[in-house]
């Protein structure tokens, strides 16, 4: 039964190490375990540090992790003094764990970080995923992944290198109401899905400027909130598209968006023919919208993509879509530490992020175009419910 005996605090991160290497099959007996979450010892869990605490931190996700089971925050990156000073007051948070961008790298001397999470404008996600990884820590990036696919590359490269776990805060995937959207749709529970409508956008403010200066948010409403239409008719449909075409709206005020666009319209073709119109915008408020008309019913939510008050409704009023709200990002954290703890794939790989990248690529440059752009080139991954 030694094979059972959990490990001494001092053996544990590295047994946690030759797990995340892959290499927790050479420790004897590893697969014995009922479950290598039980070793953690009482009140150790993972430790997360957020890098960026802007709004996405703030609201969600220190929040979240403060209701999470396998993970909890230890750290921050900021490059606020202030701010670390309140966060540390706030959160428990020991001085030696907060750092500033400059100061970043150090975490690698850190054993109290186990997963670094990227919150920051989209063009600075590969810098710090990049330096996460040398610092040879897992890490979480922020949706969109990369400003571009070869950003995108070189982030998962980085990360392979390193030989730890790395994930998109893909949140929808840990969502009940989103999950059932998968299984409905992947399941053809009505029959062979022909059309998909997705729309997703709000009355931008300027509350957050660099969302409209492209080079630090490489796009506009399409990087940030069209991504939830785009992944939800792929997850839905349980298809990668074979082709996009895309029409920018016009743009209602040219001052505000003079670098990104306001808002853009496109479809998605699928190889059996099937059809998504989906639309995002900055210039409008719109409740985000995930629908499926099938061969013997539709089945769709509104809301389909905010943080809570998601609902849904299917032509037979079957009920399958009266779910429970969750917090997601306490769902979407505990299962990367999980599968951090258990060395298991997580289901919102980077791969996924690869994938969304291309795919918002060939948006734009349909729009930019006008003319169809193929994409049966792009990564054909799935997205799960489930890795396991
Ligand atoms: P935000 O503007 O509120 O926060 C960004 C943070 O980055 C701020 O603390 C800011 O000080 C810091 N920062 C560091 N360097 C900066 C620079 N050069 N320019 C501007 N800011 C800089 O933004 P947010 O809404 O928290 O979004 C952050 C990331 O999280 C984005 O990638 C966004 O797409 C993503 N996000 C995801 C979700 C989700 O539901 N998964 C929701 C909101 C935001």
């Amino acid at each position: 039964m030694t094979d059972l005996l959990p490990p001494t605090p001092s053996s544990r991160r590295d047994f946690l190490r030759a797990l995340s290497l892959g290499t927790g099959a050479t420790l004897a007996g590893a697969s014995a375990l009922a479950s290598p979450l039980e070793w953690l010892a009482p009140g150790r869990k993972l430790g997360v540090a957020l890098v960026g605490l802007g709004n996405y931190s703030t609201g969600q996700l220190a929040p979240a992790l403060r209701q999470t089971k396998f993970c909890q925050l230890a750290g921050v990156v900021t490059g606020s003094p202030a701010k670390a000073a309140q966060w540390q007051q706030q959160y428990g948070i020991a001085a030696k764990n907060c750092y500033d961008y400059k100061t970043f790298d150090r975490i690698i001397d850190n054993p109290a970080i186990d997963i670094v999470y990227v919150v920051l404008p989209n063009a600075l996600h590969a810098e710090y995923v990049v330096r996460a990884a040398q610092a040879g820590k897992h890490v979480i990036c922020e949706k969109p992944m990369a400003t571009s696919v070869a950003d995108a590359r070189h982030m998962i490269a980085a990360m392979r290198k390193a030989g730890r776990k790395f994930s998109v805060g893909y949140r929808l995937h840990f969502e009940p109401h989103n999950q059932e959207m998968m299984r409905l749709g992947q399941g053809q529970a009505y029959g062979k899905i022909n059309h998909l409508a997705a729309d997703n956008g709000f009355q931008f403010n300027n509350g957050t400027p660099w969302r409209v200066n492209k080079k630090l948010s490489g796009g506009g409403p399409l990087m940030d909130m069209g991504i939830y239409c785009l992944q939800g008719c792929i997850y839905t449909k349980g298809q990668v598209p074979v082709s996009v075409t895309a029409r920018f709206i016009p743009n209602p005020d040219p001052v505000l968006f003079n670098e990104v666009e306001a808002g853009v319209n496109w479809q998605l073709r699928f190889a059996d023919g099937a059809v998504a119109d989906c639309r995002t915008s900055y210039a409008e408020n719109m409740p985000g919208r995930l629908r499926a008309d099938a061969a013997t019913g539709w089945f769709e939510l509104e809301p389909a993509f905010g943080y809570g008050g998601l609902a849904g409704k299917t032509s037979d009023n079957s009920g399958k879509l009266n779910l429970p709200n969750i917090n997601q990002q306490a769902a979407q954290l505990d299962d990367f530490a999980r599968c951090v703890l258990q060395n298991q794939p997580t289901r919102v790989p980077g791969e996924l992020g690869l994938r969304d990248v291309q795919l918002l690529e060939a948006i734009y440059r349909a729009a930019e175009t006008g003319q169809s752009v193929a994409t049966k080139d792009v990564v054909q991954l799935i997205d799960r419910t489930s890795m396991r």
